[in-house]
């Protein structure tokens, strides 16, 4: 089954898109099967969890932690996480850079912006962003390589409203790429599409689409 559906996703992906598959609440069992159908990218949403398994399965798997992230969590993975998705604040990004300089890593990372209608979804607003990347605090980071943005659409089965929240991540990775990160190749990636939108997502331009229900079934 879950061999299976990755193959599927397999033809349906381009290859310049990353597929990054989310095991959050799925036993080692199922991440083993994904590896070993030749899956590396897992994403998680909790620092333990992805703690937990990372130690129980091979060390090439890269790691991504797509969730909302606590600052008293960051130590827990900074020897090893891949890419931290859900980066909202200067606070977040100080601590990140912090932990990073004691292992002697970079971390990439990417800005989380709220896209979604809804109240409940984290995330910055284009402003908060260019105040961020403008300032004194954000210049002293040594230890983090900010690689572009995430955003989740709102949910909804709305297909023009779900298009439009990622036009505007579109959008608003453009003007920072233009205004921050002009000579920058590093800042490239556009992480938005789960199980019901990847497609949608792929066809606006996303780069990374984060999907687990549709490979390991639902939670
Ligand atoms: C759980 C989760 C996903 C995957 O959701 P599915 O609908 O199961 O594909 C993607 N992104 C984030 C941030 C998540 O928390």
């Amino acid at each position: 089954m879950i061999q299976e559906q990755l193959g599927l996703l397999r033809t349906e992906i381009p290859r310049t898109v990353t597929l990054i598959a989310v095991s959050k609440t799925k036993p080692i069992s199922d991440i083993a099967i994904a590896y070993a159908a030749g899956q590396r990218h897992f994403g998680e949403n909790k620092v333990q969890e992805m703690v937990e398994k990372a130690a129980q399965l091979p060390s090439d798997i890269k790691w991504h932690l797509i969730g909302h992230l606590q600052t008293n969590k960051v130590k827990y993975m900074a020897g090893f996480v891949h890419l931290i998705h859900g980066v909202d604040s200067l606070k977040l990004l100080e601590e990140i850079n912090k932990q990073a300089a004691k292992v002697a890593r970079i971390q990439d990372v990417l800005l989380q912006f709220h896209i979604a209608q809804e109240e409940t979804k984290f995330g910055l607003n284009l402003s908060e962003a260019q105040d961020l990347l403008s300032s004194n605090a954000y210049e002293q980071l040594q230890h983090i390589r900010i690689c572009g943005v995430m955003g989740m659409a709102s949910f909804t089965s709305d297909q023009k409203q779900i298009s439009q929240e990622f036009e505007h991540l579109i959008q608003i990775f453009n003007q920072l790429q233009e205004e921050f990160f002009k000579n920058h190749d590093h800042f490239k990636e556009i992480s938005m599409g789960m199980s019901g939108d990847y497609q949608l997502a792929i066809s606006k331009g996303s780069t990374m689409v984060r999907v687990g229900s549709k490979i390991f079934g639902g939670r």
